[in-house]
């Protein structure tokens, strides 16, 4: 096994892999899911996704995280987890999740290993989530974390506040955090797909709601958020602002998204098929992983108007 770094060529190292394990969900949030109902495809099988991941790990890649689509609409997740968990090599394997499914998955994960899950809630208000989501489906995702919390299973809850929608949800999010032992992060919504007809909050903006918050300096996760604790707090807040405080020059990742592409940025459609080289062989694999990171742009240009044409819910947040 190569056991070496990956480097770009600005010299970042490249060791996180998002993979986006089918682009079917069970809701249609208004700034991701176009149309009401999306029937989608899982075009990489549970053997490609390991065939991809352990030639990753061979290379370099250490960290995995699946998402979607909705990853938990897959049956095979919690032993793909598994599966992941034993490459050589990886040394943590994650998952974002809209949580729907989460309470009857939370032992399967648990027992599968699993280092952390990520649930996307954007607010706590039963009207206002039917309205974003398209489904009537808040307590079943409240009860998912519950359950999660309940196995040890380290929860980070994901935020999108969008200008007119959800800003009046910031203090009840921040509220559940408070009396949780989870972090929440606020991410800034990304003009792509349909997060480019909503106006989104930078972090800058809920901080300033926050009294009394204080840096927090301990190393959470392995992506570009900030974090703070408040006096009175169990949970923690964390921020990731793609468009206020661009990190990009940070950036540690390659997304394989769920048409099996892999894509060495979220901002742009190019991208590398895989399905190919996966039939012809793990060298073949590995070149292309290779490729797609010496080819890894330097970062997002959305400032430009520049965005990629597939959604968040194929190229997998
Ligand atoms: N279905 C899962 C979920 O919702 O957590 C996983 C896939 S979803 C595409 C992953 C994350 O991307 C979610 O936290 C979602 O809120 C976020 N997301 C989707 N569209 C976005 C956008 N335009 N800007 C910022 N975040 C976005
Ligand atoms: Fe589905 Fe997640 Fe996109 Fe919502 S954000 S539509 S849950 S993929």
């Amino acid at each position: 096994m190569g056991g070496g770094a990956l480097k770009d060529s600005y010299g970042r190292t490249i060791d996180y892999m998002r993979v986006s394990v089918t682009n079917k969900c069970n809701l249609h949030c208004i700034y991701c899911m176009p149309g009401k109902c999306f029937e989608g495809d899982d075009v990489l099988s549970m053997e490609d996704i390991l065939t991809v991941c352990s030639c990753g790990a061979e290379l370099g890649i250490r960290h995995i995280r699946l998402t979607g689509g909705e990853p938990l609409l897959r049956r095979d997740c919690a032993e793909l987890v598994y599966r992941l968990k034993n490459i050589k090599g990886i040394r943590t394997v994650t998952l974002t999740t809209n949580g729907i499914l989460l309470r009857d998955y939370a032992d399967r994960l648990f027992d599968s290993g699993i280092d952390g899950i990520n649930v996307s809630l954007d607010t706590l208000d039963r009207e206002k989530y039917k309205f974003i989501t398209g489904a009537d489906e808040l307590y079943s995702v409240i009860d998912g974390i519950q359950r999660a919390v309940e196995r040890g299973i380290f929860v980070k809850i994901n935020s999108v506040i969008m200008r007119g929608i959800n800003e009046d949800d910031i203090s009840s999010i921040l509220l559940f955090v408070k009396h949780r032992p989870v972090a929440v992060r606020f991410i800034e919504l990304m003009p792509v797909g349909e997060g480019s007809k909503y106006i989104g909050v930078s972090g800058a903006e809920i901080l300033a709601r926050l009294e009394n918050a204080k840096p927090y300096t301990k190393r959470i996760g392995r992506g570009p958020a900030v974090y703070y604790k408040a006096e009175g707090y169990k949970g923690i807040i964390g921020f990731i602002d793609p468009m206020s405080n661009k990190f990009c020059p940070q950036c540690s990742r390659l997304r394989l998204d769920s048409d099996g592409r892999l894509r060495s940025c979220l901002a742009y459609d190019d991208g590398f098929d895989m399905l190919p080289a996966i039939k012809t062989g793990r060298e073949a694999v590995k070149d292309v992983i290779k490729k797609a990171v010496a080819e890894k742009p330097l970062g997002h240009c959305f400032e430009k108007g520049i965005a990629p044409k597939d959604g968040m819910y194929c190229i997998g947040g």
